[in-house]
């Protein structure tokens, strides 16, 4: 692992987009160092690297990467990832989303390519809130939450992103903090390197919306709130629900081989491909049959 100043100008665009647009404090950094740290580890070309982001506090980071970068609409992220991992599947296709991007607005983007399992890695930073928008409630604000919207506390119950992804068929599902950031670079590695879809979700901190409306008093107490609530899967997978109460199991949850759709779809191709062939060769013959008969006459 290369020193971290090293890695800023590895992978950083340090010199053109600077400062970035995150307040300060926020976990959104701490995720991308781990992103940051889990490529150079598995020692990937950048330039075979494709970051792909929809909008949001989160969608701004790939702006912030010298990798391939594209920065898209709301909630759509994933559908520009599967057209390029479509095109090239070679790259390496990496997509981050915030909680509101993955499962509001895009949430049956999420559900679809978790089901065709399409090789990507989806990030999903979760933070409960829509943060650039000014504090909104998300799909994962917990049941009585304060948001800008519900200042009387979030009368819908939250989504589970792990649960969900891992229902709707992703391959390799992992939860994260950004507290526990050592462990983050680990479980993003494991994703990237997973054939199939991959969904890393990380609970982080938005301080200044999430945490402001819901007595937090800082983002170092945030971080020691992730700490006290996450219980290592192993630990999670001996408690009864009521002993894990409202604790997260965090480490690797599903791991599983299922074939890819970028398989399935290469076979399409070549049987279609023969079928083609064999229609057009007929097409051939057909056309010096008729060329014969026209001499004749
Ligand atoms: Fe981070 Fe929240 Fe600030 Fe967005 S609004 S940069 S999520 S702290
Ligand atoms: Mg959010």
């Amino acid at each position: 692992m290369e020193p971290i100043t090293d890695l800023v100008h590895k992978y950083l665009r340090h010199d053109k987009k600077f400062p970035t647009v995150w307040c300060p404090g926020c976990g959104n950094g701490i995720i991308l160092g781990s992103m940051m740290r889990a490529i150079d580890t598995l020692g990937w070309d950048k330039n075979n690297v494709v970051l792909v982001a929809g909008i949001g506090c989160a969608g701004r980071l790939p702006v912030y990467c010298d990798f391939n970068t594209l920065h898209t609409t709301h909630g759509r992220a994933l559908t520009f990832a599967t057209g390029i991992k479509l095109a090239r599947p070679e790259l390496n296709v990496v997509v981050v989303m915030g909680d509101g991007d993955s499962t509001a607005i895009g949430g049956n983007h999420f559900i679809h390519a978790a089901r065709r399992n399409i090789d990507l890695t989806a990030i999903i930073f979760n933070n409960s809130v829509y943060g650039m928008t000014g504090g909104q409630y998300s799909p994962t604000s917990p049941y009585g939450a304060k948001a800008t919207t519900a200042p009387y506390g979030n009368l819908e119950q939250s989504f589970n992103i792990s649960r969900l992804a891992e229902a709707a068929g992703a391959t390799f599902v992992a939860r994260g903090t950004a507290y526990h950031a050592k462990m983050l670079d680990g479980l993003i590695g494991k994703a990237l390197l997973k054939k199939g879809f991959s969904v890393v979700e990380v609970i982080v901190h938005c301080h200044t919306y999430y945490g402001r409306q819901n007595r937090f008093a800082s983002p170092v107490e945030m971080l020691f709130w992730q700490k006290e609530k996450a219980v290592r899967i192993e630990k999670a997978r001996e408690m009864s629900p009521e002993e894990l109460g409202d604790r997260f199991p965090v480490g690797v949850l599903v791991d599983r081989d299922i074939p890819t759709y970028e398989e399935g779809y290469e076979k399409v191709r070549e049987t279609a491909g023969e079928a083609i062939r064999e229609i057009m060769e007929e097409e051939k013959s057909k056309e010096k049959a008729k060329s014969r008969i026209y001499e004749e006459l």
